[in-house]
């Protein structure tokens, strides 16, 4: 038996027609940048996550970026990111002129650790970047209670976390700014790149809506120099007929998830967290083993495709080698980083799959 980490062929089978007849509608029209599509996509995915208004940028990276630079923070001013994401959402801080400042993350929920987060707040702190990793949501409660004490901004990379709540809290709800990514593997994907940014502020809307098209107010009327980084209509097309089945292929992740908790927990390995239904999405159902990298390559061999997310913590990647950054100053974050290992899951996962994953997991545990 076979199971990918991902099956978007599976998907796109029982979606073509809808996909197909989407696509041919956008060539009909001819209709490639900004548009009907574009706007349509908008509105549905504000509907879809409460936020007043949805800019369609070109991929998650921007969104973060554009986000960020919407803020008009100093140059060098600080912004404090989980040790542990992927890499865009500190680049993105780089890109926006800014600094990165790393943070430590809880040993159970592998996210932002907001016992840490105080110490970390400087009088050079501009924003804090939670990002809802795995699909696992940050308590957006005490993230408020942090940046309203400290009058800094948050903006939310949920790139991996569309359609998440926590707590009756939804992404978006209390920051301001929230970024999702478009790429084809998350749980809302494109056919290429895409992104959005969500935020109820109109002003940040605005400027972020004009960033994305070179500062564009009417169409030859520049206001000031922005960049080219839009959501295009062919993407938009195909994510308008997606969002329609993101809120069913989340449950079913759900249901998949449900199912490897019973059987991860037999063998006695740490579960994501579980403690209420609605704090997870599960773009990615993480857990930790000894022996990681040897397992991994078993499972492979076996056809089966695990992932690590990350394998480098971002701290001790090469490109933030001049940090000078140590094992010590992210000791959780280091710790796991040897240990984490994403097993498959898709919507579409079957329960025989998810029982050969284990299986295969508990048998190269022992050996
Ligand atoms: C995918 C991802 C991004 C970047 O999105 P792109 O669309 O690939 O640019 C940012 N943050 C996180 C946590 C991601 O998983």
């Amino acid at each position: 038996m076979k199971v990918p980490l991902v099956d978007l062929k599976t998907q796109y089978a029982a979606i073509k027609n809808e996909i197909d007849e989407a696509i041919s509608a956008v060539l009909d029209s001819q209709v490639f940048i900004s548009g009907r599509f574009v706007a349509s996509f908008e509105n549905e995915f504000g509907k879809f996550t409460g936020a007043q208004h949805v800019i369609g940028v070109a991929n998650g990276t921007d969104a973060l970026t554009l986000a960020l630079r919407s803020l008009d923070l100093d140059n060098e001013t600080e912004v404090i990111v989980p040790a542990n994401s992927f890499v865009a959402t500190s680049e993105a801080v780089t890109n926006a002129g800014l600094k990165p400042v790393f943070c430590d993350v809880n040993p159970k929920t592998y996210l932002l650790d907001l016992n840490h987060v105080e110490e970390l707040i400087t009088s050079s702190t501009g924003a804090i970047i939670p990002v809802h990793l795995y699909g696992q949501m940050v308590d957006m409660r005490a993230v408020k209670s942090i940046s309203d004490k400290y009058n800094v901004a948050v903006i939310e990379d949920a790139a991996q976390a569309h359609g998440v709540r926590y707590l009756g809290i939804s992404v978006g709800e209390l920051s301001n700014l929230a970024c999702y990514s478009f790429y084809p593997g998350k749980n809302l994907g494109a056919y290429g790149d895409g992104g959005a940014v969500t935020t109820n502020e109109k002003n940040l809307a605005r400027k972020i809506r004009m960033m994305a098209n070179h500062g564009r107010g009417a169409k030859y009327d520049h206001e000031f120099e922005g960049v080219n980084s839009r959501l295009d209509s062919l993407q938009a097309a195909i994510l308008s007929v997606k969002l329609r089945y993101l809120p069913t292929w989340n449950r079913q992740r759900y249901r998949a998830a449900a199912i490897y908790h019973d059987l991860i927990g037999d063998i006695g390995l740490p579960l994501p967290t579980t403690d209420i239904k609605e704090r997870h999405v599960y773009h990615l159902y993480v857990t930790r083993v000894k022996r990681r990298d040897k397992i991994v390559q078993a499972m492979k061999q076996e056809g089966i495709g695990v992932g690590i997310h990350y394998p480098i913590a971002i701290p001790f990647l090469d490109a933030y080698q001049t940090r000078g950054f140590q094992s010590i100053d992210f000791p959780v974050t280091y710790e796991q980083m040897s240990r984490l290992i994403s097993l498959p899951i898709y919507p579409e996962i079957t329960e025989e799959q998810i029982v050969y994953v284990v299986d295969t997991l508990c048998r190269n545990l022992i050996m």
